[in-house]
Protein backbone atom coordinates (compact mmCIF):
# COMPACT_ATOMS: atom_id res chain seq x y z
CA UNK A 1 0.00 0.00 0.00
CA UNK A 2 1.33 3.51 -1.01
CA UNK A 3 1.95 5.89 1.62
CA UNK A 4 1.30 9.12 0.18
CA UNK A 5 1.16 12.84 0.61
CA UNK A 6 -1.99 14.24 1.45
CA UNK A 7 -2.69 17.64 -0.45
CA UNK A 8 -5.71 19.22 -1.46
CA UNK A 9 -7.65 16.51 -0.95
CA UNK A 10 -6.01 13.88 -3.03
CA UNK A 11 -2.85 11.26 -2.32
CA UNK A 12 -0.37 12.20 -3.91
CA UNK A 13 3.57 10.14 -4.47
CA UNK A 14 6.87 12.14 -3.97
CA UNK A 15 9.62 12.47 -6.04
CA UNK A 16 11.14 10.06 -3.81
CA UNK A 17 10.13 7.82 -0.83
CA UNK A 18 11.84 6.60 2.72
CA UNK A 19 12.05 3.81 4.28
CA UNK A 20 10.89 3.38 7.77
CA UNK A 21 12.53 0.97 9.97
CA UNK A 22 11.64 -0.77 13.45
CA UNK A 23 14.37 -0.11 15.85
CA UNK A 24 14.28 -3.16 18.06
CA UNK A 25 14.25 -4.92 14.82
CA UNK A 26 16.14 -3.09 11.67
CA UNK A 27 14.87 -6.15 9.51
CA UNK A 28 11.07 -5.09 10.02
CA UNK A 29 10.21 -2.65 7.44
CA UNK A 30 7.46 -1.03 8.20
CA UNK A 31 6.74 0.62 5.11
CA UNK A 32 7.72 3.11 2.67
CA UNK A 33 6.66 6.65 2.68
CA UNK A 34 6.55 9.49 -0.08
CA UNK A 35 8.73 12.25 0.50
CA UNK A 36 7.69 15.59 -0.81
CA UNK A 37 9.30 18.12 -2.44
CA UNK A 38 9.28 21.82 -2.35
CA UNK A 39 6.72 21.81 -5.57
CA UNK A 40 4.45 19.80 -3.26
CA UNK A 41 4.74 22.16 -0.53
CA UNK A 42 3.58 24.99 -2.48
CA UNK A 43 0.66 22.73 -3.83
CA UNK A 44 -0.68 21.84 -0.30
CA UNK A 45 0.26 25.84 0.68
CA UNK A 46 -2.06 26.89 -2.17
CA UNK A 47 -4.80 24.30 -0.89
CA UNK A 48 -4.80 25.24 2.38
CA UNK A 49 -5.20 29.00 1.22
CA UNK A 50 -7.88 28.02 -1.10
CA UNK A 51 -10.06 26.14 1.71
CA UNK A 52 -9.16 28.85 4.47
CA UNK A 53 -12.39 31.45 3.55
CA UNK A 54 -14.73 28.72 3.91
CA UNK A 55 -13.62 27.11 6.58
CA UNK A 56 -12.80 29.69 8.68
CA UNK A 57 -16.04 31.07 8.52
CA UNK A 58 -17.64 28.00 8.36
CA UNK A 59 -19.91 25.79 11.10
CA UNK A 60 -18.45 25.20 14.60
CA UNK A 61 -20.84 22.76 14.63
CA UNK A 62 -19.51 20.97 11.30
CA UNK A 63 -15.71 21.79 12.63
CA UNK A 64 -16.93 20.02 16.59
CA UNK A 65 -18.27 17.37 14.64
CA UNK A 66 -15.48 16.20 12.74
CA UNK A 67 -12.91 16.57 15.58
CA UNK A 68 -15.46 14.43 17.22
CA UNK A 69 -15.61 11.54 14.55
CA UNK A 70 -11.46 12.12 14.85
CA UNK A 71 -10.70 11.51 18.40
CA UNK A 72 -13.38 9.07 18.45
CA UNK A 73 -11.70 6.84 15.36
CA UNK A 74 -8.06 7.04 17.08
CA UNK A 75 -9.67 5.77 20.38
CA UNK A 76 -11.62 3.28 19.10
CA UNK A 77 -8.32 1.78 17.22
CA UNK A 78 -5.71 2.61 20.11
CA UNK A 79 -4.50 -0.72 20.42
CA UNK A 80 -3.61 -0.96 16.46
CA UNK A 81 -2.12 2.36 16.24
CA UNK A 82 -0.15 1.60 19.42
CA UNK A 83 1.35 -1.12 18.13
CA UNK A 84 2.40 0.78 15.26
CA UNK A 85 3.92 3.80 17.33
CA UNK A 86 5.74 1.16 19.17
CA UNK A 87 7.08 -0.56 16.41
CA UNK A 88 8.34 2.60 14.50
CA UNK A 89 9.61 4.81 17.38
CA UNK A 90 10.51 2.22 20.41
CA UNK A 91 8.38 3.34 22.92
CA UNK A 92 7.05 0.19 24.94
CA UNK A 93 3.70 -1.25 23.61
CA UNK A 94 1.43 0.15 26.51
CA UNK A 95 3.57 3.50 26.19
CA UNK A 96 2.48 3.81 23.08
CA UNK A 97 -0.91 2.85 23.15
CA UNK A 98 -1.66 5.60 26.36
CA UNK A 99 0.12 8.31 23.63
CA UNK A 100 -2.61 7.35 21.49
CA UNK A 101 -5.43 7.34 24.05
CA UNK A 102 -4.03 11.02 25.02
CA UNK A 103 -4.12 12.13 21.06
CA UNK A 104 -7.62 10.85 20.71
CA UNK A 105 -8.66 12.78 23.81
CA UNK A 106 -7.23 16.01 22.64
CA UNK A 107 -9.39 15.65 19.69
CA UNK A 108 -12.41 15.10 21.64
CA UNK A 109 -11.54 18.37 24.13
CA UNK A 110 -10.62 20.51 21.09
CA UNK A 111 -14.38 19.25 19.88
CA UNK A 112 -15.57 21.21 23.14
CA UNK A 113 -13.02 23.92 22.72
CA UNK A 114 -13.82 25.20 19.15
CA UNK A 115 -17.45 25.65 20.65
CA UNK A 116 -16.40 27.58 23.77
CA UNK A 117 -14.13 30.63 21.89
CA UNK A 118 -15.09 33.33 23.42
CA UNK A 119 -14.54 37.30 23.67
CA UNK A 120 -15.43 40.53 25.45
CA UNK A 121 -17.57 43.37 25.34
CA UNK A 122 -16.49 46.95 27.08
CA UNK A 123 -18.04 50.21 27.04
CA UNK A 124 -16.08 52.67 25.24
CA UNK A 125 -14.37 55.91 26.97
CA UNK A 126 -16.17 57.20 24.38
CA UNK A 127 -20.45 58.14 24.66
CA UNK A 128 -22.48 55.90 22.46
CA UNK A 129 -19.46 53.47 20.94
CA UNK A 130 -19.30 50.06 21.87
CA UNK A 131 -16.30 47.57 21.93
CA UNK A 132 -16.30 44.49 20.94
CA UNK A 133 -12.87 42.04 21.41
CA UNK A 134 -12.83 38.73 19.52
CA UNK A 135 -10.55 35.98 18.20
CA UNK A 136 -9.93 35.05 14.38
CA UNK A 137 -8.22 32.36 12.87
CA UNK A 138 -4.47 32.67 11.83
CA UNK A 139 -4.96 31.50 8.59
CA UNK A 140 -2.96 28.96 6.99
CA UNK A 141 -0.54 27.16 9.89
CA UNK A 142 2.63 24.94 9.49
CA UNK A 143 2.91 22.38 11.87
CA UNK A 144 6.86 20.65 12.41
CA UNK A 145 7.19 17.94 14.68
CA UNK A 146 9.99 15.84 16.39
CA UNK A 147 9.85 12.01 16.39
CA UNK A 148 9.75 11.22 20.35
CA UNK A 149 5.73 11.82 20.15
CA UNK A 150 4.74 10.22 16.66
CA UNK A 151 0.86 11.37 17.50
CA UNK A 152 0.06 13.51 20.39
CA UNK A 153 2.91 16.01 19.48
CA UNK A 154 0.83 16.26 16.21
CA UNK A 155 -2.45 16.23 17.70
CA UNK A 156 -1.98 18.79 20.32
CA UNK A 157 -1.34 21.16 17.07
CA UNK A 158 -3.31 20.31 14.49
CA UNK A 159 -6.49 19.59 17.04
CA UNK A 160 -6.63 23.15 18.18
CA UNK A 161 -5.42 24.34 14.81
CA UNK A 162 -8.64 23.37 13.02
CA UNK A 163 -11.05 23.61 15.94
CA UNK A 164 -10.34 27.60 15.52
CA UNK A 165 -10.52 27.65 12.24
CA UNK A 166 -7.40 27.49 10.73
CA UNK A 167 -6.36 25.77 7.94
CA UNK A 168 -3.05 23.07 8.16
CA UNK A 169 0.19 22.27 6.32
CA UNK A 170 1.48 19.74 8.31
CA UNK A 171 5.26 17.80 8.76
CA UNK A 172 6.12 15.10 10.90
CA UNK A 173 9.63 13.94 11.47
CA UNK A 174 11.06 11.90 9.00
CA UNK A 175 11.94 9.50 11.27
CA UNK A 176 8.39 8.32 12.52
CA UNK A 177 6.10 9.30 9.21
CA UNK A 178 3.56 6.12 10.15
CA UNK A 179 1.75 7.53 13.09
CA UNK A 180 1.21 10.59 10.92
CA UNK A 181 0.30 8.89 7.86
CA UNK A 182 -2.42 7.17 9.65
CA UNK A 183 -3.94 10.24 11.64
CA UNK A 184 -3.76 11.71 8.13
CA UNK A 185 -6.03 8.95 6.65
CA UNK A 186 -8.43 9.46 9.46
CA UNK A 187 -8.70 13.33 9.42
CA UNK A 188 -9.29 12.73 5.71
CA UNK A 189 -12.27 10.45 6.45
CA UNK A 190 -13.82 13.02 8.95
CA UNK A 191 -15.60 15.25 6.58
CA UNK A 192 -13.44 17.95 6.79
CA UNK A 193 -13.56 20.00 3.47
CA UNK A 194 -10.55 18.86 1.15
CA UNK A 195 -7.32 21.23 1.61
CA UNK A 196 -8.06 22.18 4.61
CA UNK A 197 -5.42 19.56 6.62
CA UNK A 198 -2.50 18.91 4.35
CA UNK A 199 0.21 16.36 4.94
CA UNK A 200 3.56 16.58 3.44
CA UNK A 201 6.09 13.93 4.30
CA UNK A 202 9.95 14.68 4.07
CA UNK A 203 13.49 15.80 6.06
CA UNK A 204 13.46 19.19 7.03
CA UNK A 205 16.23 20.43 5.17
CA UNK A 206 14.34 19.57 1.91
CA UNK A 207 10.76 20.68 3.25
CA UNK A 208 10.93 21.80 6.31
CA UNK A 209 12.85 24.80 5.68
CA UNK A 210 10.84 26.05 3.35
CA UNK A 211 7.55 25.40 5.10
CA UNK A 212 9.11 27.82 7.77
CA UNK A 213 10.00 30.28 4.47
CA UNK A 214 7.12 30.26 2.71
CA UNK A 215 4.96 33.78 2.79
CA UNK A 216 1.57 31.83 2.85
CA UNK A 217 2.14 30.58 6.22
CA UNK A 218 1.02 32.94 8.63
CA UNK A 219 1.97 31.07 12.07
CA UNK A 220 4.61 27.91 12.44
CA UNK A 221 4.54 25.29 15.43
CA UNK A 222 7.28 24.09 16.19
CA UNK A 223 8.99 20.82 18.14
CA UNK A 224 12.41 20.19 18.63
CA UNK A 225 15.41 20.46 19.25
CA UNK A 226 17.09 24.18 20.27
CA UNK A 227 19.35 24.65 17.12
CA UNK A 228 16.51 24.21 14.60
CA UNK A 229 14.01 26.38 16.84
CA UNK A 230 16.17 28.81 17.22
CA UNK A 231 16.99 29.27 13.32
CA UNK A 232 13.28 29.09 12.56
CA UNK A 233 12.41 32.00 15.08
CA UNK A 234 14.78 34.05 13.29
CA UNK A 235 13.22 33.31 10.07
CA UNK A 236 10.10 33.83 11.36
CA UNK A 237 11.15 37.27 12.46
CA UNK A 238 12.82 38.64 9.31
CA UNK A 239 9.07 38.16 7.70
CA UNK A 240 6.15 38.58 10.24
CA UNK A 241 4.90 35.41 10.76
CA UNK A 242 3.86 34.45 14.33
CA UNK A 243 5.80 31.34 16.15
CA UNK A 244 5.85 28.20 18.88
CA UNK A 245 8.57 26.45 19.44
CA UNK A 246 9.11 23.96 22.09
CA UNK A 247 12.08 22.22 22.57
CA UNK A 248 14.73 20.77 24.91
CA UNK A 249 14.97 20.14 28.51
CA UNK A 250 17.52 19.16 30.76
CA UNK A 251 14.78 18.72 33.78
CA UNK A 252 15.86 18.75 37.59
CA UNK A 253 14.43 16.11 40.07
CA UNK A 254 15.23 17.36 43.72
CA UNK A 255 15.15 14.55 46.13
CA UNK A 256 15.23 15.65 49.74
CA UNK A 257 16.10 13.82 52.98
CA UNK A 258 12.61 14.07 54.55
CA UNK A 259 11.62 12.06 50.61
CA UNK A 260 9.43 8.23 50.69
CA UNK A 261 12.67 6.89 49.49
CA UNK A 262 10.33 4.27 47.73
CA UNK A 263 8.18 6.59 46.02
CA UNK A 264 11.55 9.10 44.94
CA UNK A 265 13.11 5.80 43.67
CA UNK A 266 9.68 5.10 41.53
CA UNK A 267 9.52 8.61 39.98
CA UNK A 268 13.18 8.81 39.27
CA UNK A 269 13.43 5.69 37.36
CA UNK A 270 9.76 6.25 35.48
CA UNK A 271 10.84 9.90 34.64
CA UNK A 272 14.42 9.14 33.62
CA UNK A 273 14.38 5.90 32.07
CA UNK A 274 10.35 4.85 30.31
CA UNK A 275 10.07 5.97 26.89
CA UNK A 276 13.84 5.34 26.81
CA UNK A 277 14.39 8.57 28.17
CA UNK A 278 13.35 10.28 24.96
CA UNK A 279 10.93 12.82 26.37
CA UNK A 280 11.75 16.63 26.39
CA UNK A 281 10.44 16.32 29.95
CA UNK A 282 12.55 13.20 31.60
CA UNK A 283 14.13 13.76 34.43
CA UNK A 284 18.08 13.84 33.98
CA UNK A 285 19.69 15.75 36.88
CA UNK A 286 18.87 13.97 39.76
CA UNK A 287 19.82 16.63 42.44
CA UNK A 288 20.05 14.36 46.28
CA UNK A 289 20.72 15.73 49.56
CA UNK A 290 23.36 14.19 51.75
CA UNK A 291 21.40 12.26 54.29
CA UNK A 292 19.44 10.20 51.76
CA UNK A 293 22.03 10.21 48.96
CA UNK A 294 23.92 7.09 49.16
CA UNK A 295 20.34 5.61 50.40
CA UNK A 296 18.80 6.57 47.25
CA UNK A 297 21.68 5.30 44.79
CA UNK A 298 21.80 1.81 46.19
CA UNK A 299 18.05 1.91 46.20
CA UNK A 300 17.78 3.20 42.49
CA UNK A 301 20.85 0.67 41.43
CA UNK A 302 18.76 -1.92 42.57
CA UNK A 303 15.55 -1.00 41.37
CA UNK A 304 17.53 -0.77 37.45
CA UNK A 305 18.88 -3.93 37.73
CA UNK A 306 15.18 -5.45 37.29
CA UNK A 307 14.26 -3.54 34.43
CA UNK A 308 14.23 -4.94 30.83
CA UNK A 309 15.73 -4.08 27.86
CA UNK A 310 14.00 -5.46 25.17
CA UNK A 311 11.54 -5.35 22.21
CA UNK A 312 9.29 -2.24 22.26
CA UNK A 313 6.70 -5.16 21.41
CA UNK A 314 7.34 -7.90 23.84
CA UNK A 315 5.41 -8.10 26.64
CA UNK A 316 6.99 -7.31 29.91
CA UNK A 317 9.69 -5.02 28.44
CA UNK A 318 10.19 -1.96 30.41
CA UNK A 319 12.84 0.07 28.17
CA UNK A 320 12.62 0.17 24.43
CA UNK A 321 15.30 0.57 22.27
CA UNK A 322 16.61 4.31 20.68
CA UNK A 323 14.55 5.54 18.36
CA UNK A 324 17.59 5.77 15.52
CA UNK A 325 21.54 4.40 15.54
CA UNK A 326 22.05 8.36 15.71
CA UNK A 327 20.19 8.55 18.84
CA UNK A 328 22.00 5.29 20.49
CA UNK A 329 25.70 6.73 19.18
CA UNK A 330 24.78 9.99 21.46
CA UNK A 331 23.85 8.30 24.07
CA UNK A 332 26.98 6.08 24.48
CA UNK A 333 29.00 9.30 23.06
CA UNK A 334 27.57 11.14 26.52
CA UNK A 335 28.26 8.24 28.75
CA UNK A 336 31.84 8.69 27.99
CA UNK A 337 32.01 12.03 27.97
CA UNK A 338 30.52 11.81 31.68
CA UNK A 339 33.17 9.24 32.25
CA UNK A 340 35.71 11.21 31.19
CA UNK A 341 34.68 14.36 33.04
CA UNK A 342 35.20 12.63 36.19
CA UNK A 343 31.68 10.49 36.68
CA UNK A 344 31.12 7.10 38.34
CA UNK A 345 29.23 5.00 36.55
CA UNK A 346 26.87 3.21 38.85
CA UNK A 347 24.72 1.65 36.67
CA UNK A 348 24.38 0.87 33.07
CA UNK A 349 26.63 2.30 30.79
CA UNK A 350 26.33 0.59 27.54
CA UNK A 351 24.77 -0.59 24.30
CA UNK A 352 22.94 -3.97 25.27
CA UNK A 353 22.12 -6.75 23.00
CA UNK A 354 18.86 -7.64 22.43
CA UNK A 355 17.39 -10.24 19.68
CA UNK A 356 13.84 -9.20 18.20
CA UNK A 357 11.79 -11.34 16.13
CA UNK A 358 13.89 -11.81 12.75
CA UNK A 359 17.03 -12.29 15.22
CA UNK A 360 18.55 -8.94 14.24
CA UNK A 361 18.95 -6.71 17.08
CA UNK A 362 18.23 -2.72 17.34
CA UNK A 363 19.36 0.45 19.02
CA UNK A 364 19.14 -0.99 22.38
CA UNK A 365 21.37 0.62 25.05
CA UNK A 366 20.87 -0.31 29.27
CA UNK A 367 19.54 2.70 31.54
CA UNK A 368 22.40 4.30 33.03
CA UNK A 369 22.80 6.03 36.60
CA UNK A 370 26.02 8.48 36.58
CA UNK A 371 27.06 9.76 40.11
CA UNK A 372 29.75 12.00 41.71
CA UNK A 373 28.70 14.52 39.06
CA UNK A 374 28.80 18.49 39.03
CA UNK A 375 26.47 20.88 37.50
CA UNK A 376 29.58 22.43 35.66
CA UNK A 377 29.82 18.79 33.54
CA UNK A 378 28.79 18.50 29.89
CA UNK A 379 26.31 15.79 31.43
CA UNK A 380 24.49 18.15 33.38
CA UNK A 381 24.05 21.43 30.45
CA UNK A 382 23.69 19.43 27.43
CA UNK A 383 20.17 17.21 26.83
CA UNK A 384 21.33 13.71 26.28
CA UNK A 385 17.51 12.18 25.09
CA UNK A 386 18.35 8.94 26.28
CA UNK A 387 18.08 6.46 29.45
CA UNK A 388 21.05 8.22 31.13
CA UNK A 389 20.44 10.51 34.86
CA UNK A 390 23.41 11.64 37.08
CA UNK A 391 22.90 12.31 40.46
CA UNK A 392 24.09 15.57 41.63
CA UNK A 393 24.82 15.57 45.60
CA UNK A 394 24.29 18.50 47.38
CA UNK A 395 24.37 20.19 51.25
CA UNK A 396 20.15 21.15 51.67
CA UNK A 397 17.11 22.39 50.09
CA UNK A 398 18.57 25.64 49.29
CA UNK A 399 21.63 24.03 47.36
CA UNK A 400 19.00 22.02 45.48
CA UNK A 401 16.85 24.22 44.37
CA UNK A 402 20.18 26.74 42.99
CA UNK A 403 21.44 23.88 41.42
CA UNK A 404 17.78 22.64 40.31
CA UNK A 405 17.53 26.46 38.35
CA UNK A 406 21.46 26.34 37.17
CA UNK A 407 20.34 25.35 33.56
CA UNK A 408 20.14 26.58 30.30
CA UNK A 409 16.45 25.21 30.02
CA UNK A 410 13.12 25.61 31.90
CA UNK A 411 10.49 22.67 30.83
CA UNK A 412 9.58 20.71 33.78
CA UNK A 413 11.17 20.28 37.42
CA UNK A 414 10.27 17.50 40.07
CA UNK A 415 10.78 17.59 44.23
CA UNK A 416 10.37 14.37 46.15
CA UNK A 417 9.76 15.57 49.77
CA UNK A 418 7.05 15.63 52.48
CA UNK A 419 7.91 19.05 53.81
CA UNK A 420 4.97 21.43 53.17
CA UNK A 421 7.06 24.38 53.21
CA UNK A 422 9.63 22.91 50.04
CA UNK A 423 7.25 21.86 48.23
CA UNK A 424 5.04 24.95 48.05
CA UNK A 425 8.79 26.99 48.01
CA UNK A 426 9.86 24.54 45.29
CA UNK A 427 6.50 25.68 43.15
CA UNK A 428 7.07 29.24 43.25
CA UNK A 429 10.71 29.55 42.61
CA UNK A 430 11.50 26.67 40.07
CA UNK A 431 12.93 27.99 36.95
CA UNK A 432 10.42 26.20 34.80
CA UNK A 433 7.17 26.08 32.86
CA UNK A 434 5.62 23.17 34.46
CA UNK A 435 6.62 21.76 38.55
CA UNK A 436 5.76 18.07 39.52
CA UNK A 437 5.77 17.33 43.37
CA UNK A 438 6.08 13.70 44.30
CA UNK A 439 5.64 13.11 40.96
CA UNK A 440 7.41 12.80 37.71
CA UNK A 441 8.56 15.37 35.47
CA UNK A 442 7.34 13.49 32.65
CA UNK A 443 3.41 12.86 32.29
CA UNK A 444 1.04 16.10 32.37
CA UNK A 445 -2.73 16.03 31.40
CA UNK A 446 -3.99 17.14 28.15
CA UNK A 447 -6.30 19.96 29.39
CA UNK A 448 -3.48 22.66 31.05
CA UNK A 449 -1.17 24.20 29.31
CA UNK A 450 2.41 22.97 28.58
CA UNK A 451 5.17 24.41 27.86
CA UNK A 452 8.60 26.19 29.73
CA UNK A 453 10.88 28.83 29.92
CA UNK A 454 14.54 29.70 29.20
CA UNK A 455 16.01 27.45 26.38
CA UNK A 456 12.90 25.16 26.32
CA UNK A 457 10.26 27.30 24.56
CA UNK A 458 9.41 30.03 22.64
CA UNK A 459 5.94 32.15 22.69
CA UNK A 460 2.88 30.82 23.83
CA UNK A 461 1.93 28.06 25.47
CA UNK A 462 0.27 24.62 24.12
CA UNK A 463 -2.92 22.72 24.75
CA UNK A 464 -5.98 23.03 26.95
CA UNK A 465 -7.99 27.05 26.69
CA UNK A 466 -3.72 28.63 26.38
CA UNK A 467 -3.66 26.58 22.67
CA UNK A 468 -5.83 30.10 21.28
CA UNK A 469 -3.12 32.27 22.46
CA UNK A 470 -0.78 30.92 19.70
CA UNK A 471 -4.10 30.06 17.21
CA UNK A 472 -6.14 32.67 16.78
CA UNK A 473 -5.52 35.97 16.27
CA UNK A 474 -7.04 38.99 18.67
CA UNK A 475 -9.74 42.04 16.69
CA UNK A 476 -10.91 45.32 18.95
CA UNK A 477 -14.08 46.52 17.22
CA UNK A 478 -15.82 49.83 17.90
CA UNK A 479 -18.73 50.35 16.98
CA UNK A 480 -21.04 53.77 17.56
CA UNK A 481 -24.72 52.56 17.53
P1 LIG B 1 14.82 18.14 15.30
O1 LIG B 1 14.95 19.56 15.67
O2 LIG B 1 15.97 17.47 14.66
O3 LIG B 1 13.60 17.94 14.30
C1 LIG B 1 12.29 18.37 14.63
C2 LIG B 1 11.51 18.60 13.34
O4 LIG B 1 12.12 19.69 12.63
C3 LIG B 1 11.52 17.41 12.37
O5 LIG B 1 10.27 17.31 11.74
C4 LIG B 1 12.59 17.80 11.38
O6 LIG B 1 12.44 17.19 10.11
C5 LIG B 1 12.37 19.31 11.29
N1 LIG B 1 13.52 20.07 10.78
C6 LIG B 1 14.83 19.74 10.83
N2 LIG B 1 15.57 20.70 10.24
C7 LIG B 1 14.71 21.67 9.84
C8 LIG B 1 14.86 22.93 9.19
N3 LIG B 1 16.06 23.37 8.83
N4 LIG B 1 13.76 23.67 8.96
C9 LIG B 1 12.54 23.23 9.33
N5 LIG B 1 12.33 22.04 9.93
C10 LIG B 1 13.40 21.27 10.19
O7 LIG B 1 14.36 17.36 16.64
P2 LIG B 1 14.12 15.79 16.82
O8 LIG B 1 15.45 15.12 16.86
O9 LIG B 1 13.08 15.30 15.86
O10 LIG B 1 13.42 15.75 18.26
C11 LIG B 1 14.14 15.73 19.45
C12 LIG B 1 14.11 17.10 20.11
O11 LIG B 1 12.77 17.52 20.29
C13 LIG B 1 14.72 17.09 21.50
O12 LIG B 1 15.54 18.21 21.66
C14 LIG B 1 13.52 17.20 22.42
O13 LIG B 1 13.79 17.77 23.68
C15 LIG B 1 12.61 18.04 21.61
N6 LIG B 1 11.24 17.89 22.07
C16 LIG B 1 10.65 18.93 22.75
C17 LIG B 1 9.35 18.83 23.22
C18 LIG B 1 8.71 19.97 23.94
O14 LIG B 1 7.50 20.04 23.92
N7 LIG B 1 9.44 20.85 24.58
C19 LIG B 1 8.63 17.66 23.00
C20 LIG B 1 9.25 16.63 22.33
C21 LIG B 1 10.55 16.76 21.85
Amino acid sequence: MPFDNLIAGEWIAGPQRGQNRNPSDTADLIGEYAQADAAQLDAAVAAAQAAFPAWSTGSIQARSDALDRIGAEILARREELGVLLAREEGKTRPEAIGEVTRSGQIFKFFAGECLRLSGETLPSVRTGVGVDITREPMGVVGLITPWNFPIAIPAWKIAPALAFGNCVVFKPADLVPGSAWTLAEIIHRSGIPSGVFNLVMGRGSVIGDPLVQHPGIAALSFTGSVEVGRRIALQCAERGAKVQLEMGGKNPQVVLDDADLAQAVELCVQSAFFSTGQRCTASSRLIVTEGIHDRFVAAMRERMAGLRVGDALHAGTDVGPAASEAQLAQDLRYIDIAREEGATLAAGGGAAQCHSGSGKTGFFVTPTLLTDTTPAMRINREEVFGPVASVIRVKDYDEALAVANDTPFGLSAGIATSSLRHAVHFKRHAQSGMVMVNLPTAGVDYHVPFGGRKASSYGPREQGRYAQEFFTTVKTAYTLA
